[in-house]
Protein backbone atom coordinates (compact mmCIF):
# COMPACT_ATOMS: atom_id res chain seq x y z
CA UNK A 1 0.00 0.00 0.00
CA UNK A 2 3.11 2.25 0.16
CA UNK A 3 1.84 4.08 -3.18
CA UNK A 4 -1.95 4.83 -1.55
CA UNK A 5 -0.76 8.25 -1.02
CA UNK A 6 1.68 9.13 -3.58
CA UNK A 7 -0.84 8.19 -6.04
CA UNK A 8 -3.41 10.19 -4.25
CA UNK A 9 -1.86 13.19 -4.44
CA UNK A 10 -0.80 13.04 -8.40
CA UNK A 11 -4.53 12.29 -9.15
CA UNK A 12 -6.12 15.46 -6.88
CA UNK A 13 -3.37 17.81 -8.44
CA UNK A 14 -5.10 17.18 -12.16
CA UNK A 15 -8.09 19.44 -12.64
CA UNK A 16 -11.13 17.21 -13.85
CA UNK A 17 -14.02 19.66 -12.43
CA UNK A 18 -16.99 18.85 -14.65
CA UNK A 19 -19.53 20.86 -16.65
CA UNK A 20 -23.38 20.74 -16.03
CA UNK A 21 -24.14 23.20 -19.50
CA UNK A 22 -21.96 21.19 -21.64
CA UNK A 23 -23.30 18.81 -23.43
CA UNK A 24 -20.59 16.76 -24.89
CA UNK A 25 -19.04 13.20 -22.79
CA UNK A 26 -16.68 13.84 -20.93
CA UNK A 27 -18.30 17.28 -19.77
CA UNK A 28 -15.13 19.10 -20.15
CA UNK A 29 -11.60 18.20 -22.15
CA UNK A 30 -9.87 18.41 -19.02
CA UNK A 31 -11.35 14.86 -18.14
CA UNK A 32 -9.21 13.06 -20.23
CA UNK A 33 -5.63 14.13 -18.88
CA UNK A 34 -6.30 12.53 -15.83
CA UNK A 35 -8.46 9.19 -17.81
CA UNK A 36 -5.27 8.80 -19.84
CA UNK A 37 -2.23 8.88 -17.19
CA UNK A 38 -4.63 5.99 -15.43
CA UNK A 39 -5.13 4.06 -18.56
CA UNK A 40 -1.13 4.41 -18.74
CA UNK A 41 -1.41 3.50 -14.96
CA UNK A 42 -3.25 0.66 -15.01
CA UNK A 43 -1.16 -1.14 -17.89
CA UNK A 44 2.11 -0.29 -15.50
CA UNK A 45 0.82 -2.30 -12.30
CA UNK A 46 -0.24 -5.50 -14.63
CA UNK A 47 -4.17 -4.71 -15.45
CA UNK A 48 -5.21 -6.36 -18.55
CA UNK A 49 -7.90 -5.55 -21.64
CA UNK A 50 -7.52 -2.03 -20.26
CA UNK A 51 -9.51 -0.31 -22.33
CA UNK A 52 -10.82 3.69 -22.71
CA UNK A 53 -13.47 4.36 -24.63
CA UNK A 54 -14.61 7.86 -26.98
CA UNK A 55 -16.31 9.26 -24.11
CA UNK A 56 -13.68 8.45 -21.60
CA UNK A 57 -14.84 5.56 -20.09
CA UNK A 58 -12.40 2.85 -18.29
CA UNK A 59 -12.35 -0.47 -17.42
CA UNK A 60 -9.82 -3.12 -16.90
CA UNK A 61 -9.36 -6.68 -16.08
CA UNK A 62 -7.82 -8.66 -13.20
CA UNK A 63 -7.53 -11.98 -14.41
CA UNK A 64 -9.39 -14.89 -11.53
CA UNK A 65 -5.91 -16.56 -10.70
CA UNK A 66 -8.12 -19.87 -9.72
CA UNK A 67 -9.89 -21.53 -11.73
CA UNK A 68 -12.67 -22.33 -9.29
CA UNK A 69 -16.11 -20.89 -10.97
CA UNK A 70 -16.21 -17.74 -9.28
CA UNK A 71 -18.63 -14.60 -9.80
CA UNK A 72 -16.89 -11.86 -11.67
CA UNK A 73 -17.16 -9.06 -9.73
CA UNK A 74 -16.41 -4.71 -9.97
CA UNK A 75 -15.04 -2.43 -8.41
CA UNK A 76 -16.33 1.92 -9.62
CA UNK A 77 -15.74 5.27 -9.15
CA UNK A 78 -15.53 8.31 -10.73
CA UNK A 79 -12.88 11.26 -12.03
CA UNK A 80 -14.68 13.93 -11.92
CA UNK A 81 -14.59 16.42 -9.61
CA UNK A 82 -17.99 18.91 -8.78
CA UNK A 83 -18.72 22.31 -10.32
CA UNK A 84 -19.81 23.77 -7.65
CA UNK A 85 -16.36 24.52 -6.28
CA UNK A 86 -12.69 25.16 -7.86
CA UNK A 87 -10.44 21.79 -8.33
CA UNK A 88 -7.65 23.92 -10.13
CA UNK A 89 -4.05 24.31 -8.46
CA UNK A 90 -5.14 22.05 -5.60
CA UNK A 91 -2.14 21.78 -3.43
CA UNK A 92 -2.79 19.17 -0.41
CA UNK A 93 -1.05 19.48 2.51
CA UNK A 94 -0.81 16.16 5.04
CA UNK A 95 -0.98 16.60 8.71
CA UNK A 96 0.85 13.79 10.51
CA UNK A 97 -0.44 12.54 13.80
CA UNK A 98 -3.65 15.27 13.67
CA UNK A 99 -3.49 16.58 17.32
CA UNK A 100 -7.78 17.67 17.71
CA UNK A 101 -7.42 21.13 17.26
CA UNK A 102 -8.19 23.53 14.96
CA UNK A 103 -6.28 23.04 11.51
CA UNK A 104 -5.17 26.14 9.61
CA UNK A 105 -5.44 25.86 6.22
CA UNK A 106 -4.56 28.93 4.70
CA UNK A 107 -3.21 31.60 7.23
CA UNK A 108 -3.19 34.39 4.97
CA UNK A 109 -7.25 34.17 4.26
CA UNK A 110 -7.44 32.79 7.43
CA UNK A 111 -9.37 29.74 7.35
CA UNK A 112 -9.65 27.43 9.80
CA UNK A 113 -10.53 23.43 9.50
CA UNK A 114 -12.06 23.03 13.22
CA UNK A 115 -13.43 20.03 14.69
CA UNK A 116 -16.35 23.06 16.40
CA UNK A 117 -17.64 23.14 13.04
CA UNK A 118 -17.21 19.27 11.84
CA UNK A 119 -16.92 17.18 14.98
CA UNK A 120 -15.96 14.04 12.31
CA UNK A 121 -12.55 15.64 12.92
CA UNK A 122 -12.81 14.10 16.71
CA UNK A 123 -12.96 10.71 14.99
CA UNK A 124 -9.03 10.89 13.71
CA UNK A 125 -6.95 12.23 16.46
CA UNK A 126 -3.36 10.33 15.73
CA UNK A 127 -4.14 9.97 12.32
CA UNK A 128 -2.83 11.32 9.35
CA UNK A 129 -4.81 13.59 7.40
CA UNK A 130 -5.16 15.13 3.80
CA UNK A 131 -5.89 18.81 3.67
CA UNK A 132 -6.59 21.62 1.30
CA UNK A 133 -5.17 25.10 1.38
CA UNK A 134 -8.26 26.62 1.94
CA UNK A 135 -8.86 27.49 -2.05
CA UNK A 136 -9.89 24.22 -3.73
CA UNK A 137 -11.51 21.41 -2.98
CA UNK A 138 -9.51 18.35 -2.33
CA UNK A 139 -10.78 15.93 -4.65
CA UNK A 140 -11.43 13.19 -2.46
CA UNK A 141 -14.72 12.85 -3.92
CA UNK A 142 -13.80 10.92 -5.49
CA UNK A 143 -10.01 10.39 -6.29
CA UNK A 144 -9.39 8.92 -3.00
CA UNK A 145 -11.97 5.79 -4.53
CA UNK A 146 -9.26 5.94 -7.18
CA UNK A 147 -6.23 5.27 -5.59
CA UNK A 148 -8.30 2.81 -3.47
CA UNK A 149 -9.06 0.60 -6.25
CA UNK A 150 -5.68 1.00 -7.99
CA UNK A 151 -3.79 0.45 -4.74
CA UNK A 152 -5.90 -3.03 -4.10
CA UNK A 153 -5.48 -4.16 -7.62
CA UNK A 154 -1.91 -3.68 -7.03
CA UNK A 155 -1.71 -5.55 -4.33
CA UNK A 156 -3.92 -8.50 -5.15
CA UNK A 157 -1.12 -8.67 -8.47
CA UNK A 158 1.63 -8.82 -5.96
CA UNK A 159 -0.07 -11.13 -3.67
CA UNK A 160 -0.91 -13.77 -5.30
CA UNK A 161 -1.29 -15.99 -2.72
CA UNK A 162 -4.97 -14.29 -2.49
CA UNK A 163 -7.72 -16.63 -4.44
CA UNK A 164 -10.17 -14.37 -6.68
CA UNK A 165 -12.10 -14.44 -9.58
CA UNK A 166 -12.44 -11.89 -12.50
CA UNK A 167 -12.19 -8.23 -11.41
CA UNK A 168 -13.21 -5.77 -13.41
CA UNK A 169 -12.46 -1.95 -12.24
CA UNK A 170 -14.48 1.20 -14.12
CA UNK A 171 -13.46 4.42 -13.58
CA UNK A 172 -16.23 7.32 -15.11
CA UNK A 173 -16.08 10.83 -15.87
CA UNK A 174 -19.37 13.29 -15.11
CA UNK A 175 -20.17 11.68 -12.25
CA UNK A 176 -20.88 15.29 -10.24
CA UNK A 177 -23.40 16.08 -12.81
CA UNK A 178 -25.24 12.88 -12.86
CA UNK A 179 -24.02 11.27 -15.94
CA UNK A 180 -21.40 9.17 -14.97
CA UNK A 181 -23.65 6.07 -15.69
CA UNK A 182 -25.39 7.10 -18.64
CA UNK A 183 -22.46 6.02 -21.17
CA UNK A 184 -21.39 3.12 -19.12
CA UNK A 185 -21.61 -0.32 -21.09
CA UNK A 186 -22.58 -2.67 -19.03
CA UNK A 187 -23.25 -5.78 -20.60
CA UNK A 188 -18.70 -4.76 -21.66
CA UNK A 189 -18.26 -4.61 -18.02
CA UNK A 190 -19.49 -7.89 -17.78
CA UNK A 191 -19.79 -8.02 -14.21
CA UNK A 192 -22.39 -10.01 -11.67
CA UNK A 193 -22.43 -7.06 -9.28
CA UNK A 194 -20.02 -3.84 -8.53
CA UNK A 195 -19.74 -1.67 -5.55
CA UNK A 196 -18.95 2.05 -6.00
CA UNK A 197 -15.94 3.56 -3.85
CA UNK A 198 -17.98 6.89 -3.27
CA UNK A 199 -19.14 6.86 0.31
CA UNK A 200 -17.53 9.23 2.56
CA UNK A 201 -17.07 8.05 6.17
CA UNK A 202 -15.13 4.93 7.19
CA UNK A 203 -17.62 1.95 7.81
CA UNK A 204 -20.25 3.26 4.89
CA UNK A 205 -22.20 0.71 3.11
CA UNK A 206 -25.29 2.13 1.52
CA UNK A 207 -27.47 0.32 -0.96
CA UNK A 208 -31.02 2.45 -0.69
CA UNK A 209 -31.72 5.73 -2.05
CA UNK A 210 -34.04 7.80 -2.97
CA UNK A 211 -37.23 7.08 -5.47
CA UNK A 212 -37.26 10.24 -7.57
CA UNK A 213 -39.19 12.30 -9.81
CA UNK A 214 -39.43 15.85 -10.57
CA UNK A 215 -43.06 17.79 -11.49
CA UNK A 216 -43.30 21.05 -13.57
CA UNK A 217 -46.98 22.58 -12.88
CA UNK A 218 -48.22 24.98 -15.31
CA UNK A 219 -51.13 27.44 -14.67
CA UNK A 220 -52.82 29.60 -17.22
CA UNK A 221 -55.08 32.36 -16.22
CA UNK A 222 -57.39 35.40 -17.35
CA UNK A 223 -56.49 38.72 -17.19
CA UNK A 224 -59.43 41.47 -15.75
CA UNK A 225 -59.33 44.95 -14.17
CA UNK A 226 -59.29 43.79 -10.25
CA UNK A 227 -61.90 45.94 -9.63
CA UNK A 228 -64.08 44.19 -11.77
CA UNK A 229 -63.33 41.23 -11.74
CA UNK A 230 -65.81 38.94 -9.52
CA UNK A 231 -66.59 35.73 -11.17
CA UNK A 232 -64.15 36.66 -13.98
CA UNK A 233 -60.60 36.88 -13.25
CA UNK A 234 -58.78 33.47 -12.83
CA UNK A 235 -55.75 34.10 -11.45
CA UNK A 236 -52.78 31.78 -12.53
CA UNK A 237 -50.71 33.00 -9.21
CA UNK A 238 -53.71 31.71 -7.26
CA UNK A 239 -54.52 28.36 -9.20
CA UNK A 240 -50.79 27.35 -8.03
CA UNK A 241 -51.06 28.89 -4.70
CA UNK A 242 -54.44 26.12 -4.23
CA UNK A 243 -52.29 23.45 -5.60
CA UNK A 244 -49.32 24.67 -2.33
CA UNK A 245 -51.97 24.14 0.07
CA UNK A 246 -52.77 21.19 -0.98
CA UNK A 247 -49.12 19.87 0.14
CA UNK A 248 -48.49 18.80 3.45
CA UNK A 249 -46.19 21.26 5.14
CA UNK A 250 -43.81 18.98 7.01
CA UNK A 251 -43.23 16.66 4.29
CA UNK A 252 -40.51 19.43 2.91
CA UNK A 253 -36.74 18.53 2.99
CA UNK A 254 -36.24 20.90 5.75
CA UNK A 255 -38.40 19.21 8.25
CA UNK A 256 -37.68 15.22 6.99
CA UNK A 257 -34.81 12.95 7.77
CA UNK A 258 -34.25 8.97 7.46
CA UNK A 259 -36.95 7.27 5.40
CA UNK A 260 -38.71 10.49 5.27
CA UNK A 261 -39.95 11.17 1.58
CA UNK A 262 -41.15 14.97 0.66
CA UNK A 263 -42.11 17.30 -2.14
CA UNK A 264 -39.95 19.86 -2.57
CA UNK A 265 -41.14 23.16 -4.87
CA UNK A 266 -37.86 24.93 -5.43
CA UNK A 267 -38.44 27.61 -7.92
CA UNK A 268 -41.62 29.21 -8.83
CA UNK A 269 -42.24 32.35 -11.12
CA UNK A 270 -45.09 33.72 -12.55
CA UNK A 271 -48.42 36.48 -13.30
CA UNK A 272 -52.06 36.27 -13.65
CA UNK A 273 -51.47 35.06 -16.94
CA UNK A 274 -48.85 32.43 -16.42
CA UNK A 275 -47.60 31.07 -13.76
CA UNK A 276 -45.38 27.71 -12.86
CA UNK A 277 -43.74 26.03 -10.26
CA UNK A 278 -40.92 23.10 -10.69
CA UNK A 279 -40.82 20.71 -7.63
CA UNK A 280 -39.15 17.67 -7.23
CA UNK A 281 -40.93 14.24 -5.21
CA UNK A 282 -38.49 11.59 -2.72
CA UNK A 283 -39.60 8.58 -1.24
CA UNK A 284 -37.23 5.64 -0.15
CA UNK A 285 -40.63 3.53 -0.56
CA UNK A 286 -41.65 2.78 -3.58
CA UNK A 287 -45.63 2.61 -3.13
CA UNK A 288 -45.24 6.26 -1.02
CA UNK A 289 -43.45 7.50 -4.06
CA UNK A 290 -46.01 6.19 -6.51
CA UNK A 291 -48.75 7.98 -4.49
CA UNK A 292 -46.66 10.65 -3.60
CA UNK A 293 -47.25 11.22 -7.80
CA UNK A 294 -50.79 10.57 -8.02
CA UNK A 295 -51.33 13.09 -4.91
CA UNK A 296 -50.08 15.75 -7.43
CA UNK A 297 -51.83 14.84 -10.54
CA UNK A 298 -54.69 14.50 -8.38
CA UNK A 299 -54.67 17.84 -6.65
CA UNK A 300 -54.50 19.24 -10.09
CA UNK A 301 -57.29 17.39 -11.37
CA UNK A 302 -59.24 18.93 -8.28
CA UNK A 303 -58.75 22.53 -9.09
CA UNK A 304 -59.42 22.08 -12.61
CA UNK A 305 -63.00 20.84 -11.73
CA UNK A 306 -63.58 24.13 -11.25
CA UNK A 307 -61.80 25.87 -14.22
CA UNK A 308 -61.33 23.29 -16.84
CA UNK A 309 -58.07 23.00 -18.47
CA UNK A 310 -56.20 26.07 -16.63
CA UNK A 311 -53.76 24.04 -14.73
CA UNK A 312 -51.46 20.98 -16.00
CA UNK A 313 -48.66 18.85 -14.88
CA UNK A 314 -46.14 16.74 -16.07
CA UNK A 315 -44.68 14.64 -13.88
CA UNK A 316 -41.23 12.77 -14.85
CA UNK A 317 -39.22 9.96 -13.22
CA UNK A 318 -35.68 10.35 -12.62
CA UNK A 319 -34.48 7.73 -10.90
CA UNK A 320 -35.45 4.72 -8.71
CA UNK A 321 -33.97 3.49 -5.60
CA UNK A 322 -31.17 0.36 -6.03
CA UNK A 323 -32.77 -1.29 -2.70
CA UNK A 324 -35.54 -3.32 -5.35
CA UNK A 325 -32.37 -4.60 -7.72
CA UNK A 326 -30.02 -5.21 -4.28
CA UNK A 327 -32.94 -7.15 -2.28
CA UNK A 328 -32.86 -10.09 -4.60
CA UNK A 329 -28.53 -10.45 -4.32
CA UNK A 330 -28.44 -9.33 -0.55
CA UNK A 331 -25.16 -11.38 -0.25
CA UNK A 332 -23.10 -8.74 -2.23
CA UNK A 333 -24.15 -6.37 0.58
CA UNK A 334 -22.99 -9.59 3.35
CA UNK A 335 -19.70 -10.01 1.53
CA UNK A 336 -19.45 -6.35 1.93
CA UNK A 337 -20.18 -6.21 5.51
CA UNK A 338 -18.14 -9.65 6.25
CA UNK A 339 -15.18 -7.92 4.40
CA UNK A 340 -15.50 -4.82 7.06
CA UNK A 341 -15.95 -6.73 10.12
CA UNK A 342 -13.33 -8.81 9.40
CA UNK A 343 -10.96 -5.68 9.47
CA UNK A 344 -12.01 -4.33 12.41
CA UNK A 345 -14.75 -1.79 10.87
CA UNK A 346 -18.09 -1.02 12.28
CA UNK A 347 -20.34 -0.99 8.52
CA UNK A 348 -22.79 1.93 9.17
CA UNK A 349 -25.69 1.56 7.06
CA UNK A 350 -28.16 4.00 6.32
CA UNK A 351 -30.29 5.24 3.47
CA UNK A 352 -29.07 7.68 1.12
CA UNK A 353 -31.30 11.10 0.91
CA UNK A 354 -30.69 10.95 -2.84
CA UNK A 355 -29.26 9.18 -5.64
CA UNK A 356 -25.59 7.31 -6.41
CA UNK A 357 -24.73 6.07 -10.06
CA UNK A 358 -24.52 3.04 -8.26
CA UNK A 359 -28.76 3.41 -8.20
CA UNK A 360 -28.60 3.77 -12.16
CA UNK A 361 -26.33 0.93 -12.83
CA UNK A 362 -28.52 -1.36 -10.66
CA UNK A 363 -31.11 -0.26 -12.90
CA UNK A 364 -29.02 -1.13 -15.71
CA UNK A 365 -28.52 -4.52 -14.78
CA UNK A 366 -25.61 -4.30 -12.46
CA UNK A 367 -26.45 -4.50 -8.84
CA UNK A 368 -24.00 -1.76 -7.29
CA UNK A 369 -24.08 -0.96 -3.20
CA UNK A 370 -21.99 2.33 -2.46
CA UNK A 371 -18.80 1.69 0.08
CA UNK A 372 -17.01 4.39 1.48
CA UNK A 373 -13.63 5.81 -0.06
CA UNK A 374 -13.02 7.89 3.22
CA UNK A 375 -13.28 11.53 2.59
CA UNK A 376 -15.37 14.31 4.35
CA UNK A 377 -17.18 17.95 3.74
CA UNK A 378 -17.28 16.62 -0.05
CA UNK A 379 -17.58 19.67 -2.48
CA UNK A 380 -15.37 22.53 -0.76
CA UNK A 381 -12.26 23.89 0.64
CA UNK A 382 -12.87 21.97 4.19
CA UNK A 383 -12.60 18.40 2.49
CA UNK A 384 -10.13 15.86 4.39
CA UNK A 385 -9.31 12.57 4.05
CA UNK A 386 -7.51 10.29 6.69
CA UNK A 387 -4.88 8.05 4.90
CA UNK A 388 -5.76 4.92 7.47
CA UNK A 389 -9.48 5.21 5.97
CA UNK A 390 -7.99 5.09 2.59
CA UNK A 391 -5.44 2.28 3.83
CA UNK A 392 -9.09 0.73 5.27
CA UNK A 393 -11.01 0.81 2.20
CA UNK A 394 -8.08 -0.71 -0.62
CA UNK A 395 -8.37 -3.54 2.93
CA UNK A 396 -12.25 -3.84 2.29
CA UNK A 397 -11.67 -4.03 -1.70
CA UNK A 398 -8.73 -6.47 -0.96
CA UNK A 399 -11.52 -8.63 1.33
CA UNK A 400 -14.12 -8.39 -0.95
CA UNK A 401 -12.76 -10.15 -3.74
CA UNK A 402 -10.89 -12.90 -1.11
CA UNK A 403 -14.32 -13.48 0.06
CA UNK A 404 -16.45 -13.58 -2.77
CA UNK A 405 -13.67 -16.29 -3.76
CA UNK A 406 -14.08 -18.17 -0.33
CA UNK A 407 -18.09 -18.10 -0.85
CA UNK A 408 -18.12 -19.52 -4.04
CA UNK A 409 -15.48 -22.38 -3.22
CA UNK A 410 -17.90 -23.41 -0.12
CA UNK A 411 -21.05 -23.40 -2.04
ZN1 LIG B 1 -18.49 11.12 -5.62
Amino acid sequence: MDNLVERFLSYVKIDTQSDPYSNSTPSTKKQWDLAHKLVTELKEIGMQDVTIDDKAYIMATLPANTTEDIPTIGFVSHFDTTPDFSGTNVNPRIIENYNGEDIVLNKEKNIHLSPDDFEDLNLYKGQTLIVTDGTTLLGADDKAGIAEIMTAMEYLIQNPQIKHGKIRVGFTPDEEIGRGAHHFDVEKFGADWAYTMDGSQIGELEYENFNAASAVVTAKGKSVHPGYAKDKMVNAIGLLQDFMSGLPRQEVPERTSGREGFFHIHKIKGSIEDASLEMIIRDHDRERFESRKQHVAHLVEEINKQNPGYLSVKIEDQYFNMKEKVTPVMHIVEIAKAAMKSLGITPIIKPIRGGTDGSQLSYMGLPCPNIFAGGHNFHGKYEYVPVESMEKAVATIVKICELTAERSSLS
